[in-house]
């Protein structure tokens, strides 16, 4: 065998253009980020309102303190000390603005109309009223924040912007007790409102860095918690598959004992499983398989029949050596020729592959060897054809063996004539022939005179030896073109195509003297001849001619023996047996 047998084109594979471990990384980090930018967002924001509280807390704290403060220097008496102690907190600088209100909004600490007022309750102890008065509104009497604080006696807190700076503003009641009404009377509480502002400013800066710190935090957690998840994918994920992965490749590229050890319990493991059993099987199958191709192999090599075989595109994949000796060409001149020119003629051999093989002849001469063809075509298991089998048997030996048993079965074993067999094939095609031509045909038949007497008298194997005489005898006299026959017994016949009656006649009575004048062991014999002739007598079958001849023959006989009759009447017969004499 020249080339394995055809097999499967290997499937294109798509280049990945991203790992599993990208995707999963790739995705666990969307999530994971996703996560982490949610948790520092509301940590960013619980962080700042927690530091916004904190400040708050701290202010109001403060304010509790100031107030305090304030009311224990005012209860003492000394209400320009408290009017200092409220500019000395203003220079703080941050403390962007500080000022003691009245209820109805107006700064205190400017004017003479409380001083006036304390005057009238103190008497002689009165105050002494401003040099300078200024009457500054901070807020309108009916300011809904002042309201708040005056009708709920409570802090209120406003945030607002200031030239991009985040402020915010401490409105706090300024409460009564018994000792302020010695001066200032009882009617109201709260008695004022303190009212200060700081920056939010540092705040800000505070809650920037903790967010910054929040972030790079995430940053480090993301990064930490992916290279956590990168090294658990590739430990158990994308190693074992790369294993599994390269064991496949391996195996595709035939490496079937290929196995894959199994690392764990999970998933993986049970794959890694499955794959060992597959690329088992596929080892023991293909073991079988390669085990029959063997087999077959060495049948196709050692086939005494040529093989040829044919792939689905009709491209020559097989040739065995006997193939190769049969037809004479190596397996690359077959192949590059094409199966068509197996045996030089590419019409005969494609209408034979396509009829495989029916209704058509199926034996040819090649290279003088005498071929027998035998197409199949190769079906895969879903019926669809593969290919095509040719195969080629020698039967020169087998075709020379008939021919000789056919000739052995139409011939005479005593002289080698045709026998009465024989004769009957040849003279029905000679009929139809003169019939179909319109030409002459003679049949002479002739029997030995008084034969049983010689045999008795000389002996049966003198006999033999006389038949074989007559019949080299006839070879000899008759054409190439007249078929002498054995009819059986001591009866012979002659057929003569294209032979007149007349030719008929001469050439039986020519044979008939030959006969009279030849010794055989110094021994002579005579012949009575009939002679049937077509067209002249009206016979178109075998049996009837053979009848007729028959019938003249034993005329012959009785008329004297030694002599030929002939079925029709010849007008000149004094010159014929004149031609005859002369040329005997
Ligand atoms: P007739 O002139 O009337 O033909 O007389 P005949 O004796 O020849 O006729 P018959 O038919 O009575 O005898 C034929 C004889 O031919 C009988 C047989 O012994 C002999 N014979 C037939 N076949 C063979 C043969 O193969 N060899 C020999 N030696 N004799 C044969
Ligand atoms: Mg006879
Ligand atoms: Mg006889």
């Amino acid at each position: 065998m020249n080339t394995p047998l055809p097999s499967r084109p290997p499937i294109a594979r798509p280049r990945f253009s991203v790992s599993i471990s990208a995707r999963v990384l790739i995705s666990t980090a969307s999530a994971v980020t996703l996560v982490m930018l949610g948790f520092i967002h509301f940590f960013v924001v619980h962080q700042k309102e927690t530091i916004l509280a904190q400040n708050e807390r701290t202010m109001i704290l403060m304010i509790g303190n100031i107030s305090s403060a304030l009311r224990t220097i005012m209860k003492a008496g000394y209400a320009h000390i408290a009017q200092e102690f409220t500019r000395d907190i203003r220079k703080n600088p941050k403390v962007l603005d500080f000022r003691i209100l009245r209820i109805n909004g107006q700064e205190a600490f400017l004017d003479n109309t409380t001083i006036r007022d304390v005057n009238r309750r103190l008497g002689e102890e009165e105050f002494t009223p401003r040099d300078h008065e200024t009457s500054t509104k901070v807020l309108e009497p009916d300011n809904p924040d002042l309201q708040t604080v005056l009708k709920n006696n409570r802090i209120v807190t406003l945030l607002h912007e200031h030239n991009d700076e985040d402020r915010v503003t401490y409105l706090a009641p300024i409460e009564r007790d018994e000792k302020c009404g010695k001066c200032h009377g009882n009617a109201q509480n709260p008695r004022g409102v303190m009212m200060i502002t700081t920056s939010l400013a540092q705040v800000e800066i505070d809650i920037e860095a903790t967010r910054k710190e929040a972030l790079v935090v995430a940053i480090m957690a993301i990064f930490f918690v992916l290279l956590l998840i990168y090294l658990m994918i590739r430990r158990f994920l994308i190693k074992p598959l790369g294993q599994i992965r390269g064991a496949m490749a391996r195996v595709a590229s035939g490496h079937l004992e290929e196995q894959v050890h199994v690392p764990g319990h999970d998933e993986i493991s049970e794959i890694t499983i499955t794959f060992n059993d597959m690329a088992n099987r596929l080892l023991l199958t293909y073991t079988g398989l390669q085990q029959e191709q063997d087999k077959l192999s060495t049948i196709i090599i050692g086939a005494q029949e040529g093989i040829v075989v044919t792939d689905g595109q009709q491209n020559v994949v097989l040739v065995n050596p006997a193939a190769e000796r049969l037809l004479g060409k190596d397996f690359e001149q077959i192949r590059s020729a094409g199966w068509e020119n197996l045996v030089n003629d590419p019409e005969y051999l494609r209408r034979f592959v396509t009829q495989g093989g029916h209704d058509m002849p199926n034996l040819l001469v090649f290279n003088n060897r005498a071929l027998k063809l035998h197409a199949a075509t190769i079906h895969a298991a879903n019926q669809l054809p593969i290919g095509t089998s040719i195969m080629i048997r020698d039967v020169t030996d087998e075709k020379k063996l008939e021919d000789k048993l056919r000739e052995l079965s139409i011939t005479d074993a005593l002289t080698q004539l045709y026998n009465r067999r024989g004769l009957m094939e040849i003279l029905e095609k000679e009929i139809k022939r003169s019939h179909r031509y319109n030409h002459y045909l003679g049949f002479l038949l002739f029997d030995v005179d008084h034969f049983k007497k010689f045999n008795d008298t000389y002996g049966h194997d003198q006999g033999d030896r006389v038949l074989q005489a007559l019949g080299r005898t006839m070879k000899e006299h008759f054409r190439k073109v007249d078929t002498p026959c054995r009819y059986g017994g001591e009866e012979f016949c002659v057929i003569l195509p294209d032979t007149s009656p007349r030719g008929a006649y001469i050439v039986a009575e020519r044979f008939r003297r030959q006969v009279e004048a030849m010794l055989v062991d110094n021994l002579k014999v005579t012949v009575s001849i009939g002679v049937a002739t077509i067209p002249a007598t009206e016979v178109n079958k075998v049996d009837d001619l053979i009848k007729k001849a028959d019938d003249l023959l034993y005329e012959a006989k009785r008329n004297g023996r030694n002599q030929v009759k002939i079925s029709i009447h010849l007008d000149d017969m004094d010159a014929i047996n004149q031609e005859i004499d002369a040329t005997s």
